[in-house]
C-alpha cells in the first residue's frame, strides 16, 4: 500500500524555497501532498481582488512549475477551505497538514477553526512563520504591551537577534505514489475576460520566485544607491516594486534583507539607503503586526474619536476620484497609473489618499475597498494601515491637519510633470509650469496645449482652500466632542 502522504497548505507563501512549514513537512519523512485551496465562499473582502486574482493565476503557475523542479505536484482545489481540506484528509488519510501562518484576524481565526475541526478527526495542523521578519509576540515594550508607534517597535526589532538566513529549498522531498482528483488552473477562472483589461500586463509584470529575484537584483543593480531620495520622486524607478511578490509570499522577506544587507557590505555609502530601504520593510512588519494586535482596525479606526468623522459618502466625489477624473493632475495621474497597471507609486498613494480622505471628505474604508479591487499588491494589513495612517486614524498615524496639496506635491516631486504627462497624455502639451496647475493656466497656453477644461480635462471637482477649511472644520467637530 502507497505510504500516508502528509499535506502542505498553500496560502499568501507561494514559493518553494526558505519556507519553514514546507521544509517541516518534507523532513517528516513521508510523501508531501501541496495543496492551493481558491475558497470562493468568503465575503468579498477576504477574497483576492480582480488584480490580484490575475497576479494569482500566474504564481500559481510559477509555483507549479517550482515544485515540478523538485518532483512535486501541486493540487488545486475550489470550495471552502475546511471542506476541501478534509476531503483531501479523507482522500489520502493524512494525518498531518502543514502550513505558513498568517496574522491577518480572519484568516488567524480560521487557523484556529481548522485546527479543533481536523484535531476531532486525529489529524494535526501545523502552523509555522515565514511571512515576517520578526513573530508579532516577540516584539513587546519595557511594560510588556504591544507597540502603538513605529520608531520604537522598528527599533525594538532590531535590537532582536537578525533574521537568520534564508534556507534553500528541501532537497528532493518524495513525491505521494497516487494523487488526488486536481482542477486545472483555468478551472479557478482567476483571470479576467470580456474585456480582458490586463492584456498588457504581462509585459509589466513577472509574478513568481523568478520575477521576485530578478526585481530584486534590478532594483539592487540600479535603484538602491539614490534610494531614500529617489523613492520620492514617481517618474523614477528607484524602488523595488517587491510589493505583490512580498504580498505573495514569491520571496521571503529574510531573502530581501540578507540580499540587500549583502550587497551593501563593505560599501560604507550604501549604509544610509540600506537602513531606509529596511526599514520600509520595518512598515510593512509594523502593519501586520497593528492587525495581530489590534484586529479591529481591520474595519475601525484606531483611534476611537475617528468613529464619529463626519464622513460624506458622496458616490459621484468617490467615482471621479476613482476615474482620474479629479481635475487634480498628480491624483489622476496615480488613479490612472493604478488602473492601468495594478500598481500606484507610494507618494502618489499618500497623495490620492489624502485627497479623498480629506479635500472629498470619502470614507477611507471606500478608498482601501477600491485599492482592494485595483492594485496587484492589495494587502489587508499595508492597506488597511496606509489609509488609516493617511486618514489620521491610525497608530501613530499622520497628524490629521497634514492635508496634502496635490499642487505643490506634484511642482516638488514631478517637477517637469513627466509623471503627469505619462499618465494624463491630455495635459502632455502643457508646458511644466502649468502642468501641475491646468485651472490657473492663461487661456491662451491651454489653447495651445489643445486642453479645454471641463472639455478635454475636467475643472478641478472642489477647491484645495475650501476643501482644506471643510476638512479642519469636520476634524475640528470630533475633537471638541472628544
Ligand atoms: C493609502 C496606502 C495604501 C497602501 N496599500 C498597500 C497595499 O495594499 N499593499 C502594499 O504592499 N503596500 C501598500 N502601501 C504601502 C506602499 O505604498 C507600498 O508597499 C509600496 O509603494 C510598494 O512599492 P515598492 O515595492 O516599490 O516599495 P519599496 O519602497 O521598494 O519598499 C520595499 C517593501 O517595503 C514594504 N513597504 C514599503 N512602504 C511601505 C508602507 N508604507 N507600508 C507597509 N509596507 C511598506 C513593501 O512590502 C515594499 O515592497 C500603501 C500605502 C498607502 C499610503
Amino acid at each position: 500500500m502507497a505510504e500516508t502522504p502528509v499535506i502542505y497548505w498553500y496560502r499568501q507563501d507561494l514559493r518553494v524555497d526558505d519556507l519553514p512549514g514546507l521544509a517541516a513537512a518534507a523532513s517528516a519523512g513521508r510523501p508531501v501532498l501541496p495543496c492551493f485551496i481558491l475558497d470562493d465562499t468568503l465575503p468579498e473582502r477576504e477574497r483576492p481582488g480582480g488584480a490580484s486574482r490575475w497576479w494569482l493565476h500566474h504564481s500559481l503557475a510559477a509555483l507549479a512549475q517550482d515544485l515540478g523542479k523538485l518532483g512535486l505536484p501541486l493540487l488545486l482545489r475550489r470550495g471552502a477551505h475546511a471542506d476541501e481540506l478534509a476531503q483531501l484528509v479523507a482522500q489520502t488519510g493524512a494525518q498531518t497538514v502543514y502550513c505558513s501562518r498568517r496574522v491577518e484576524p480572519a484568516e488567524a481565526a480560521r487557523e484556529r477553526t481548522l485546527h479543533e475541526a481536523l484535531a476531532a478527526d486525529g489529524v494535526t495542523l501545523k502552523r509555522y512563520p515565514g511571512s515576517l521578519l520578526f513573530e508579532p509576540e516577540a516584539i513587546r515594550t519595557q511594560a510588556d504591551a504591544a507597540y502603538k508607534v513605529f520608531t520604537p517597535f522598528w527599533k525594538a526589532c532590531l535590537r532582536e537577534p537578525a533574521p537568520a538566513a534564508p534556507a534553500a529549498a528541501p532537497d528532493k522531498p518524495a513525491a505521494p505514489a497516487t494523487l488526488p482528483g486536481s482542477l486545472s488552473l483555468d478551472d479557478l477562472a482567476l483571470l479576467p475576460r470580456d474585456p480582458d483589461w490586463a492584456g498588457h500586463w504581462p509585459r509589466l509584470w513577472q509574478p513568481g520566485t523568478a520575477g521576485a529575484r530578478a526585481a530584486l537584483q534590478r532594483f539592487l543593480e540600479n535603484a538602491i544607491g539614490d534610494y531614500d531620495e529617489g523613492r520620492n520622486h514617481p517618474q523614477r524607478e528607484a524602488t523595488s516594486r517587491l510589493s505583490p511578490h512580498l504580498h505573495f509570499g514569491e520571496i521571503s522577506p529574510r531573502a530581501v534583507w540578507h540580499a540587500v544587507t549583502a550587497h551593501c557590505q563593505g560599501q560604507p555609502d550604501l549604509e544610509a539607503q540600506r537602513h531606509k530601504f529596511l526599514s520600509e520593510l520595518g512598515w510593512r512588519e509594523f502593519s501586520h503586526y497593528l492587525l495581530h494586535h489590534f484586529p479591529h482596525i481591520v474595519e475601525k479606526p484606531f483611534k476611537e474619536e475617528f468613529s464619529k468623522f463626519p464622513w460624506l459618502g458622496n458616490e459621484q466625489l468617490l467615482r471621479a476620484w476613482q476615474r482620474g477624473m479629479t481635475g487634480y493632475p498628480l491624483v489622476d495621474a496615480g488613479m490612472r497609473e493604478l488602473w492601468r497597471t495594478g500598481y500606484m507609486h507610494n507618494r502618489v498613494r499618500m497623495i490620492v489618499a489624502s485627497f479623498l480622505t480629506k479635500h472629498l471628505l470619502v470614507h477611507w474604508r471606500s478608498g482601501e475597498r477600491w485599492f482592494h479591487d485595483t492594485l496587484v499588491d492589495a494587502d489587508l494589513a499595508n492597506n488597511t494601515c496606509g489609509w488609516q495612517w493617511v486618514a489620521g486614524s491610525g497608530a501613530d498615524a499622520a497628524p490629521f491637519f497634514r492635508i496634502f496639496n496635490p499642487t505643490l506635491q506634484g511642482k516638488r516631486f514631478d517637477a517637469q510633470g513627466e509623471y503627469v504627462r505619462r499618465w494624463v497624455p491630455e495635459l502632455a502639451q502643457l508646458p511644466d509650469k502649468h502642468i501641475h496647475e491646468p485651472a490657473r493656466a492663461p487661456q491662451q497656453v491651454l489653447a495651445a496645449a489643445g486642453v479645454v477644461l471641463g472639455e478635454t480635462y475636467p475643472e478641478p471637482i472642489v477647491d484645495h482652500g475650501q476643501a482644506r477649511e471643510a476638512a479642519l472644520a469636520a476634524y475640528g467637530s470630533i475633537r471638541s466632542e472628544a
